[in-house]
C-alpha cells in the first residue's frame, strides 16, 4: 500500500498522475558553503542556468505572443535583457566567489540588492522593473533546482501541481490542459488557491504538511479531493480502485449535469436565483450562459493580480465590458478591488503588517487611495451603459464607509452626466457582509445600499477567529458552526425587513449540503463557482419551501457543528436519491 498523507479536501474529484514540484518564490532555497575548488564549477552551473532560463522565457514569449498585448510581450523582452546583462552576471559570479556560496544563495542576495535599488527610484516604470527581476529570479531558481515546469509543459504529460501554495498568478502560468490535480502544503479549504481550483474544476488537497519535502518530484500519486488524501506510489489495486471511483464520479456528474438547464425553483414554485462567481473575464468562455442568471461576484482583483501594473481606466473598461457583453442583459456584480490581506498585489507594496487579514485591505485601501477607487468606479459606470451592472463593496466595516462610497459613486455619476458619457444612472450599489460587527448596524447600512451579499469565507474566519489560510487549524474552520447559522439568519431577516435583496457569494453557496438550510433561512440568491451549479440546482428542486424552513429551524436549534453537518448531509442524500428515482422512473 502506498504511503497515505492527510490534508484538507479542497476541490472534489480524483486525480492519478505524477506530482510535479513548483517553486513559487526565492525564500526556500538550499544553502551550501563551497570549498575553493568548487567555485569555478558553480560559476559554470550559473552560466548554464542563465542560458536555460533565457531559452524558457524566449519560448514562453513565443507561445504566448498571440494572447498578449504588445505591452505584455515587452515584459518578456525586459526579462531577457536581465539574463543577458553582463553586470548582473558579474555580480552573481562575484557573490559566489566572495561568499563561497552556491548560485541559488548568490541569486537571492543579488536580486534583493537590485530590488532595493529599483524600488528606490523615482520613475514608476523603473520601479516596476523590480517585479520583472523577481520573476527572472523565480525562473532562474527553478532551472538551478531542476524543478522546471516548462519540461512538463512541453512534454504534454498529465501532472499534479505541488507547491507551497497555489497562487492566482499560477493559474495563468501552468499548463492547464494537462493539470489533473493540485496539492499544496499551505492554505485551507477557503483560501483563494482552493477557490480557484474549484472554479477551474480541478481536484485539490491543501494543507499537506511538508508535501514538497516528503514526496519527490515526479513521484506517482493518487489525489483524492473528496477525502483530502494523497496516496504516494499507490499499489496496482489502489490505482485500480481509484480509477473505478473516477469513472463512477464521472457518471454521477453526467447525470447531475442533466438538470443544469431546468429552472431553479422549489417544487412549490419558489425561485432561487443561481449566479456565477468568476475571477477573470477569460472564465466566462467556460460558462454556458444559459445555466446561470448572471454573475453574482466578479472578483476584479484577480485581473489586477495577474498584471504587472495597475490597469488604467480604459483597460479596465474593456475588461468590464467583456463581462457585460457576455451576460447579454443579465446581472453582472463587480466587486471593487479586494486586495491586501491574503491577496497582495506584487506591484503595490503595502507596509508589512502583523495581522494582514485584520489590516489594510479591501474597501479600506480603496477609500484611502481615491485615485484607485475613482478610476475603478468610473470604468465600472462607463461599462454599465451596455447592460445590467452592479457594484459591490468588499470588507465593509462601518456605515461611514458605505456613506463615503455612495458619495464617490454619486460624484462620478454627476461628472459623467455633465460630460455626456453614457452610464447607468440607477446602477445598484451593494455591501458585502464579511465583518461581524456590520451585522449589528445593518439597519443603518441598508438604507444606503441596494443589496447585500454575504461573503461567508471571510465572515466565518472572523466569527470563529480561525484564519482561513492556516493549515494547522483548518479543521476548525467550519461554516456549520451554530454561531454562523444564527448570524446568517439575522442577516437575512434584516435584509428582508428592509425589502432589499440579499445573496450569498461565499463558498457555502456552492455547497449543496447547505442549499436547503440557506433557502429556509430566507436566501433567494446564491452565487458560486459554476461547477457547483447543477448540484445546487438539484437541491433547490428537491424540497418545498416548508421543508427547507423546517431544516433551517432544526439547524438553528442545534448546538454543535457536527450535528448541523450531519443534518445537512442526510437531507442532501435524500435529495439525491429522490433525483435518481425520478430520473430512473
Ligand atoms: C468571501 O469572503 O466570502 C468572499 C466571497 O470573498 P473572498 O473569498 O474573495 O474573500
Ligand atoms: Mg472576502
Amino acid at each position: 500500500m502506498g504511503l497515505r498523507l492527510k490534508g484538507v479536501a479542497a476541490a472534489n474529484g480524483i486525480a492519478i498522475a505524477p506530482l510535479v514540484h513548483f517553486h513559487g518564490d526565492l525564500t526556500f532555497i538550499p544553502m551550501r558553503n563551497l570549498a575553493p575548488e568548487e567555485i569555478a564549477g558553480e560559476k559554470d552551473r550559473l552560466a548554464e542556468a542563465l542560458g536555460q532560463a533565457a531559452e524558457v522565457i524566449f519560448q514562453l514569449r513565443r507561445e504566448l505572443a498571440s494572447d498578449l498585448s504588445d505591452h505584455d510581450t515587452r515584459i518578456y523582452d525586459a526579462q531577457l535583457s536581465f539574463l543577458n546583462d553582463q553586470t548582473f552576471r558579474a555580480d552573481l559570479e562575484r557573490t559566489i566567489q566572495d561568499r563561497s556560496c552556491n548560485a541559488e544563495v548568490a541569486l537571492q542576495q543579488v536580486i534583493a540588492r537590485y530590488e532595493k535599488v529599483f524600488e528606490g527610484m523615482e520613475d514608476a516604470a523603473m520601479r516596476e522593473r523590480a517585479a520583472d527581476l523577481r520573476d527572472v529570479g523565480r525562473q532562474l531558481l527553478s532551472v538551478l533546482l531542476e524543478k522546471d515546469r516548462s519540461v512538463y509543459i512541453s512534454d504534454g504529460k498529465d501532472y499534479i501541481f505541488a507547491a507551497d501554495e497555489f497562487l492566482p498568478s499560477d493559474a495563468g502560468l501552468v499548463d492547464r490542459k494537462h493539470l489533473k490535480g493540485i496539492v499544496t502544503a499551505r492554505g485551507g479549504k477557503y483560501s483563494h488557491g482552493a477557490i480557484l481550483a474549484r472554479s477551474l474544476g480541478i481536484p485539490a488537497v491543501v494543507a499537506v504538511d511538508d508535501v514538497l519535502q516528503r514526496v519527490g518530484n515526479g513521484t506517482q500519486v493518487v489525489l483524492d479531493g473528496d477525502s483530502g488524501a494523497l496516496i504516494v506510489e499507490p499499489d496496482p489495486e489502489e490505482t485500480e480502485r481509484y480509477q473505478r471511483l473516477e469513472l463512477e464520479q464521472a457518471e454521477a456528474e453526467r447525470r447531475v449535469f442533466e438538470v443544469r438547464f431546468l429552472s431553479s425553483t422549489t417544487p412549490d414554485g419558489v425561485g432561487v436565483r443561481l449566479l456565477a462567481n468568476v475571477e477573470a473575464a477569460r472564465d466566462l468562455g467556460r460558462i454556458e450562459s444559459g445555466i446561470v442568471e448572471g454573475i453574482g461576484l466578479f472578483r476584479t482583483e484577480f485581473a489586477f493580480m495577474e498584471r504587472r501594473q495597475f490597469p488604467n481606466e480604459d483597460e479596465q473598461l474593456a475588461m468590464y465590458r467583456k463581462a457585460i457583453e457576455w451576460a447579454d442583459g443579465k446581472i453582472v456584480t463587480f466587486r471593487t478591488l479586494d486586495v491586501g490581506g491574503d491577496k497582495p498585489l506584487a506591484y503595490f507594496r503595502t507596509p508589512e503588517e502583523r495581522n494582514p487579514v485584520l489590516g489594510w485591505r479591501g474597501l479600506r485601501i480603496s477609500l484611502d487611495w481615491p485615485d484607485l477607487f475613482y478610476t475603478q468606479v468610473r470604468a465600472l459606470l462607463r461599462a454599465s451603459a451596455g447592460g445590467h451592472a452592479r457594484i459591490l463593496l468588499p470588507m465593509v466595516t462601518s456605515v461611514e464607509e458605505v456613506a463615503r462610497s455612495r458619495a464617490v459613486l454619486e460624484e462620478i455619476k454627476a461628472d459623467l452626466a455633465q460630460a455626456g458619457e453614457p452610464h447607468d444612472p440607477d446602477i445598484e450599489l451593494g455591501a458585502m457582509v464579511e465583518v461581524p460587527a456590520l451585522v449589528d448596524v445593518l439597519d443603518e447600512v441598508l438604507p444606503l445600499v441596494d443589496f447585500l451579499s454575504v461573503g461567508t469565507n471571510d465572515l466565518v474566519q472572523y466569527l470563529l477567529a480561525v484564519d482561513r489560510d492556516n493549515p494547522r487549524i483548518a479543521q476548525m474552520y467550519t461554516p456549520y458552526h451554530p454561531g454562523v447559522i444564527r448570524v446568517l439568519r439575522r442577516i437575512a431577516e434584516k435584509a428582508i425587513s428592509h425589502g432589499k435583496p440579499v445573496s450569498i457569494c461565499g463558498e457555502i453557496a456552492g455547497d449543496h449540503y447547505f442549499t436547503p438550510i440557506l433557502v429556509g433561512l430566507g436566501y433567494r440568491e446564491l452565487s458560486m463557482a459554476p461547477v457547483f451549479l447543477p448540484r445546487v440546482k438539484l437541491m433547490v428542486r428537491a424540497f418545498p419551501l416548508s421543508e427547507c424552513e423546517d431544516m433551517a429551524s432544526r439547524a438553528l436549534a442545534l448546538g454543535h457543528a457536527r450535528e448541523i453537518r450531519a443534518l445537512a448531509r442526510d437531507k442532501a442524500a435524500q435529495g439525491w436519491s429522490t433525483f435518481l428515482e425520478g430520473a430512473d422512473s
